[in-house]
């Protein structure tokens, strides 16, 4: 009899061992499931930037199997057994899904199923859980965990299955989507292959926005389109100080899906409890500024704005700009997150909630609150020559240089004035802090 091997955040075939588990089972037949959940799906209608991805993923996904990938929409713990009973399958397959939600879909899939629902693998080089102290808790502290994590290592990638034969089913269509260039595992696969030609460079240039000189692995591997491991061993046979680093911006990842697994609640509620009791403003127009790019500070405002088109934003000014909605605008950091998973292609729970954990002061292993990046420091540091917010922000474009980032100093017409003092919000927000203890 066949096997179900139900696709969620693993949309591809090689070093897939959940893959290999389900054609082991089904003998080489196997019905390759997509479930579209209404819960998921329908969450946002604003979320198209990630909609748009993930249509084009599925779809390069059922061209590697003759097009015959099933995608039906509805309640896992409904669509799951029916087709598992429909065809009769020995048994169902996936990648462990550490999220909140996925946990508890999995439990009640796993309830209503006539066979077994076996999980093989997970999004992870090493499975949340595995990394541990030596009294046997888990790691609030990155860098210790780092270490015990290269410490645990990993398995090699793993070939996909030698015979597969895949069975079609009624498949409902893929809802309509603009298309995306370069999704799926072959583009994945291509576009890591060029990075890792000039990973070397990674070291030095990762925080310069304006060298734009960073992977964007973060999207294909949402989706699972290429898996951290096949990445890893990649990079192990390289020696250079990019590739370290590389590989430690990879574990960061991992320590995120760590610790939103040991601490679900973290998603949306500091992990510091005593962060519950800091005063926060409630979003109004300050909040509409700031998601709008019209903050007048042209470092955030053009981070805006590249997430806004392009579902996007480099890791530096995303620190920038979560610090200045924290702690200049003085507005709880999860109405944030909610706007850059809204936004974000490479939106994941995990990586958003804790970095933005990270940034507001309230994470295990966080950025002390008092320290309050100043936007303008931070453009003129990281995009030198105002390259990057000239990009994002046409009415910058007649200021040359650094002037671009102190448009105030200058003319820019049609670029709106700053929303606060940067020296007064930060007083405000010491000031608040200093309540709180
Ligand atoms: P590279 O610099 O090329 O890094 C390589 C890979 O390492 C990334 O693809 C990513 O998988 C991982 N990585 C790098 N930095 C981090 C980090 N700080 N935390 C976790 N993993 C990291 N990343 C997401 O994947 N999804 C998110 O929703 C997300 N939200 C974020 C929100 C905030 C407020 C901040 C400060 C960071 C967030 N990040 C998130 C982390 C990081 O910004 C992105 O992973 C990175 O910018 C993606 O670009 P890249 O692939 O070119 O990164």
């Amino acid at each position: 009899a066949p096997a179900v091997m139900w696709f969620r955040r693993d949309l591809r075939l090689a070093d897939n061992p959940a893959l290999l588990d389900a054609a082991a089972a089904g003998d080489g037949q196997l019905i390759g499931l997509f479930v579209l959940d209404p819960l998921l799906w329908d969450e946002d209608e604003e979320a198209d930037a990630r909609r748009d991805r993930l249509v084009a993923s599925l779809r390069s996904l059922s061209d590697s199997m003759g097009g015959k990938l099933v995608v039906r929409r509805g309640d896992p713990a409904e669509v799951v057994p029916a087709l598992a009973k429909e065809i009769g399958a020995v048994s169902v397959h996936v990648a462990a899904d550490y999220g909140p939600y996925g946990q508890r879909r999995d439990r009640a899939v796993e309830e209503a199923l006539d066979c077994p629902l076996i999980a093989t693998g997970s999004p992870y080089a090493v499975a949340p859980g595995r990394v541990l102290t030596q009294q046997g808790s888990s790691y609030q502290v990155f860098t210790p965990y780092f270490r015990a994590w290269l410490e645990h290592g990993w398995r090699q990638p793993v070939d996909p299955p030698a015979r597969v034969e895949w069975i079609g089913r009624w498949s409902d269509a893929l809802p309509s989507a603009s298309p995306v260039d370069g999704a799926g595992e072959g583009a994945a696969r291509q576009h890591w292959q060029d990075y890792l030609d000039g990973v070397a460079a990674y070291d030095d240039e990762r925080d310069r926005p304006d060298l734009d000189s960073t992977s964007r692995m973060s999207i294909p591997l949402k989706y699972g389109e290429i898996h951290p491991r096949t990445m890893l061993a990649d990079l192990a046979r390289q020696r250079s100080a990019g590739a370290e680093a590389y590989r430690r911006e990879l574990a960061w990842r991992e320590f995120c899906g760590d610790l939103l697994a040991r601490h679900p609640e973290a998603a949306w509620k500091p992990l510091r409890p005593e962060f519950e009791k800091l005063a926060y403003d409630e979003p109004g127009d300050s909040f509409d500024a700031w998601c709008n790019g019209l903050t007048g500070y042209p470092i955030v405002d053009a981070g805006m704005r590249q997430l806004a088109q392009s579902g996007f934003m480099h890791n530096r000014v995303r620190m920038v700009v979560a610090s200045f909605l924290v702690k200049d605008l003085h507005v709880h950091w999860k109405h944030g997150a909610k706007w850059f998973m809204r936004k974000l292609q490479d939106g994941d729970l995990a990586s958003n909630s804790l970095n933005w954990q990270w940034v507001a002061g309230c994470g295990a292993d966080a950025s002390p609150y008092f320290r309050i990046f100043n936007p303008t420091t931070q453009g003129l540091k990281f995009d030198p020559a105002g390259d990057y917010v000239r990009r994002w922000i046409p009415a910058l474009a007649n200021l040359p240089g650094r002037a671009a980032h102190e448009p105030w100093k200058h003319s820019a017409e049609g670029y709106p004035a700053r929303i606060v003092d940067h020296a007064e919000a930060r007083q405000e927000a010491l000031r608040r802090y200093d309540a709180l203890r």
